[in-house]
C-alpha cells in the first residue's frame, strides 16, 4: 500500500511523473485534470458546469472535485494505493481529503513537491500540446510528434489545451501561487513533504523522486 500526493505548479511534469511511478509500483494515478477534461470533451453534466472554470484557468469549485476523488478513492483499483495528481489544489482539499481517508482507515505516505522556476514553467507550458484521443503529451520544441498534430502512439489529433494559451498560463500560475503553493507548508508541518528539483531529465527525475519514497 503506497498513498502519495504530486504537488507543484502545471507543466512540472506531475502527469507524466505519475503515470511513471504508477507503473513502477502497480498503483492508481488520479488526475482530477484528466477526468474532468474528459468529461469536457463528453459534455457530460459535470463536463458542462466546469468548462468555464477550465477555460480561464480557474480552479473547479470544491464539492465537485472532491465528489470525483471519493468516488476513485473506493474504486478496487486504489485498493493498492494511488497516486494524487492534481489534488488537493487548496487547504479546503486537502483537509477534506485527508477526512476522507481517515475513514477509509488510510492515510499519505508522502508529498512529492516537483519545483520548476516561473520562466521556466512557461516555457514548458506555451509549447505543451496534448492528445486529444490518448492524452499522450509533446512539446513543440522539447519532444515533438514526428508528423505534425498526430500522435505517434494513436495518430490521434494532437491540440493545444485552452488553458496553455499564453494569457491563461499567467492565470494559472496566480491561483497555484495563491491558492496552491500553501499546501507546501501544510505538508511540511505534518512532516510529509519532500521538494524535488523538476528540471533535469525525465529518469533522473523519477530516480529522485523514487529515491525519495524508498527511503521512508
Ligand atoms: P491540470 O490538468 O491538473 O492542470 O488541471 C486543469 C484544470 O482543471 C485546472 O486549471 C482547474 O481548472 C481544473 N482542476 C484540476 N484539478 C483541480 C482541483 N483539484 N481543484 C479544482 N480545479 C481543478
Amino acid at each position: 500500500m503506497l498513498n502519495l500526493i504530486l504537488l507543484g505548479p502545471p507543466g512540472a511534469g506531475k502527469g507524466s511523473q505519475a503515470k511513471s511511478l504508477a507503473a513502477r509500483y502497480g498503483i492508481s494515478q488520479i488526475s482530477t485534470g484528466d477526468i474532468l477534461r474528459v468529461a469536457v470533451r463528453d459534455k457530460t453534466p459535470l463536463g458542462i458546469k466546469v468548462r468555464s472554470f477550465m477555460d480561464k484557468g480557474a480552479l473547479v469549485p470544491d464539492n465537485l472535485v472532491v465528489e470525483i476523488v471519493a468516488e476513485r478513492l473506493t474504486m478496487d483499483d486504489c485498493k493498492t494505493g494511488f497516486i494524487l495528481d492534481g489534488f488537493p489544489r487548496n487547504i479546503t482539499q486537502a483537509e477534506v481529503v485527508e477526512k476522507m481517508l481517515g475513514g477509509l482507515g488510510e492515510k499519505i505516505d508522502k508529498v512529492i513537491n516537483i519545483e520548476v522556476s516561473h520562466k521556466e514553467i512557461v516555457k514548458r507550458l506555451s509549447g505543451r500540446r496534448v492528445c486529444r484521443n490518448c492524452g499522450e503529451g509533446y512539446h513543440i520544441i522539447f519532444n515533438p510528434s514526428i508528423e505534425d498534430k498526430i500522435c505517434d502512439k494513436c495518430k490521434g489529433e494532437i491540440y493545444q489545451r485552452d488553458d496553455d494559451k499564453e494569457d491563461t498560463i499567467e492565470d494559472r500560475l496566480k491561483v497555484y501561487e495563491g491558492q496552491t503553493s500553501p499546501l507546501t507548508d501544510f505538508y511540511k508541518k505534518k512532516g510529509l513533504l519532500v521538494a524535488i528539483g523538476g528540471v533535469g531529465g525525465f529518469k533522473e527525475i523519477t530516480e529522485k523522486i523514487v529515491n525519495a519514497i524508498e527511503s521512508r
